[in-house]
């Protein structure tokens, strides 16, 4: 049975169109804004999102809104846009029926909005075009409705034309939402079942999952259980955010609101799990749920190594509310005592990375990021290996398999040529190309991961002025013929800096590493040299030729406030340098190898 006074929707821009805008828009024509509230853009809960323009955490709000005579609710349901949370985005438009494609009349439509209007194509919602900025005098109505139609293939004639600035067309947008949006189906009376959209920590609550109700209703006191875990919990609390969380009776079929069981980690209320009555052991999940694995591993290191407590427990922080997370103790012969962590991808390395310095005040070198590799060793065991310095040498494994992904390419006509050429330089096997539109193309590549996680990205963007977009999903595991180089400083391996690369571009990988490392190293009082070896095989090799004078030399003896401030500077240069040897090696040259073309 339908839920006819219920409907779930989600917002779909391009960064920069104005998603927040418009969401505070809605919240404040339905009442949950205060003009106190209006500062912030209430969806970007951390600063760093803000700043980013992206949003992590999948949230949901439930506005209240009356048209013609009946009192709806509307659950606006945010989702993050970056293919690194993929299946998060999957599993907050499970939870909705609608979506506003938002696209700014200024700019037309652009490339980063078009694999989630796939994934809403895909998940049968109903899509809504909203072009956005109609008070901006540059604003093209008419091109970008023509655009739409082209290069999403939506019919765009009863586009609504809002300005999220002034609020100018938001009613007719909340009309819109009641009257194009499909209700939710589901049945009140049928045992309990709703999807987790999202899980995090709460240091009032504990873990808060966000849900869909699918059938039957969920309330304070009822037993439940997960089902990918088969654990048992007490329901203490449901309701919903409008915007702050406001308790509630209970939530029922078709509703979206907020769980909270006696679940004390994250990591067992697992997006994308279906929860159950306790009772119901014959219950069939919801469709769709996988275990998300890290995808991309790297080591974080404290600069100064008595930090390294304080990391742990900036670590242990950090991870009760991102449970994709993984990480263990790792100990570098370079950089001391640190962790390995695991990371959906490159995006989400570089959030917590941040998150890391920011939120925790902490000074740490990440090393270049690696993928998990399967090993068959020749005295025929097997090993996994997230770590390159930890791959065998060779001659001592008989193969190495890598983890593949399955990449998928939206792009213009125009940029074919250099994106297809792109594909091959990073090992890429074409699986298809097809033309969705007479101007727009999807290619699909089974591609190496540890080709993708190198820069593809930016390269993707940049060969394409930023038109290409890129979705993809885990592939299998295919033998590849990989070899380690070591980088030595001054005849010392550089552990952290080793890298697995394909025989045949292993030298000039090689040659790249030393010529980039020769720029990231300060001259010191002697000569370092840089080289490259597979093995005990030397490949490349450059200099970096000794100072001529020390800093204070210049300072001609006399004046002590100069001085000061120079050693001073020094010092400060020395935040973020790691001693190898008798070398320092900054930061910078740890990311050298993610430079590499
Ligand atoms: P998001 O990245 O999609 O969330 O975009 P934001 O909501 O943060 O908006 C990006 C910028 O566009 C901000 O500076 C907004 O003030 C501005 N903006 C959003 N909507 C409008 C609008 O309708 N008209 C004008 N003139 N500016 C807008
Ligand atoms: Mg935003």
């Amino acid at each position: 049975p339908e839920r006819p006074t219920i409907r779930s929707f989600c917002i779909i821009a391009h960064i920069d169109h104005g998603k927040s805008t418009l969401a505070d828009r809605l919240m404040e024509a339905t009442g949950l804004l205060t003009e106190r509230d209006k500062t912030a853009q209430y969806l970007d809960r951390m600063d760093i999102e803000r700043e980013r323009g992206i949003t992590i955490k999948a949230q949901a709000v439930r506005m209240s809104y009356k048209y013609d005579g009946v009192t709806y609710a509307l659950n606006l349901i945010d989702t993050p846009g970056h293919v690194d949370f993929g299946y998060e985005v999957s599993r907050s438009l499970a939870a909705c029926e609608g979506a506003l494609l938002v696209v700014d009349a200024t700019q037309g439509v652009e490339a980063q909005t078009l694999a989630n209007v796939y994934m809403a194509l895909d998940a049968n919602l109903e899509i809504i075009p909203v072009i956005n900025k109609i008070d901006l005098p540059s604003a093209d109505v008419e091109g970008v409705k023509k655009q739409i139609e082209e290069a999403v293939g939506l019919d765009a004639s009863d586009a609504l034309l809002v300005s999220a600035k002034t609020g100018l067309g938001v009613p007719d947008l909340l009309e819109a939402i009641i009257l194009r949006i499909p209700a939710p189906h589901g049945d009140v009376e049928r045992p309990v079942k709703a999807l987790i959209i999202d899980s995090w920590w709460d240091s009032y609550k504990g873990v808060i999952s966000m849900v869909r109700v699918f059938s039957g209703r969920l309330r304070a006191g009822d037993k439940i259980r997960m089902m990918a875990t088969g654990k048992h919990y007490d329901v203490i609390d449901v309701g919903a955010y409008a915007p702050e969380i406001t308790s509630m009776p209970e939530l029922s079929a078709g509703e979206v609101g907020y769980l909270v069981a006696n679940v004390k980690e994250v990591v067992d209320s697992k997006v994308g799990d279906t929860v159950a009555a306790a009772d119901d052991p014959g219950a069939e999940p919801l469709p769709g749920f996988k275990v998300v694995q890290p995808m991309v591993f790297a080591g974080v290191f404290p600069t100064d190594n008595a930090d390294y407590s304080e990391l742990r427990d900036a670590l242990a922080k950090l991870t009760l509310n991102d449970a994709s997370v993984t990480w263990e103790p790792e100990t570098s012969v370079a950089l001391g005592f640190g962790f390995r962590l695991g990371f959906l991808g490159l995006l989400h390395m570089e959030i917590i990375q941040e998150r890391l310095e920011r939120e925790y005040d902490l000074d740490i070198i990440t090393t270049a990021p690696s993928v998990k590799y399967r090993v068959y060793l020749k005295d025929g065991t097997e090993t996994v290996i997230d770590n390159p310095a930890k791959m065998p040498d060779i001659g001592d494994y008989e193969a190495i398999e890598e983890p593949m992904i399955i990449a998928r390419i939206q792009l213009p006509e125009e940029y074919l040529g250099a994106i297809i050429k792109l594909c091959q330089d990073r090992r890429g096997i074409q699986l298809d190309i097809k033309y969705q539109t007479s101007k727009r193309v999807q290619l699909t590549y089974e591609m190496p991961l540890a080709e993708v996680v190198f820069g593809f990205y930016d390269q993707l963007k940049s060969l394409s002025r930023g038109y290409a977009s890129l979705d993809y999903e885990q592939g299998e595991y295919r033998r590849a013929e990989l070899v380690r180089v070591d980088l030595l400083v001054n005849g010392e391996r550089v552990d952290a800096l080793s890298l697995i690369s394909h025989r045949d571009n292993a030298y000039n990988r090689g040659r790249d590493l030393c010529i980039k490392m020769k720029d990231e190293i300060p001259q010191q009082q002697f000569e370092v040299a840089i080289q490259a070896a597979i093995g005990s095989r030397v490949i490349a090799r450059t200099t970096v030729k000794a100072l001529r004078k020390n800093v204070l030399a210049k300072c001609y003896g006399g004046d002590i406030s100069r001085k000061r401030k120079l050693l001073e500077k020094q010092k400060r240069g020395k935040r973020r340098l790691k001693a190898v040897g008798n070398v320092e090696i900054p930061q910078g040259a740890f990311h050298a190898i993610l430079k590499l073309d």
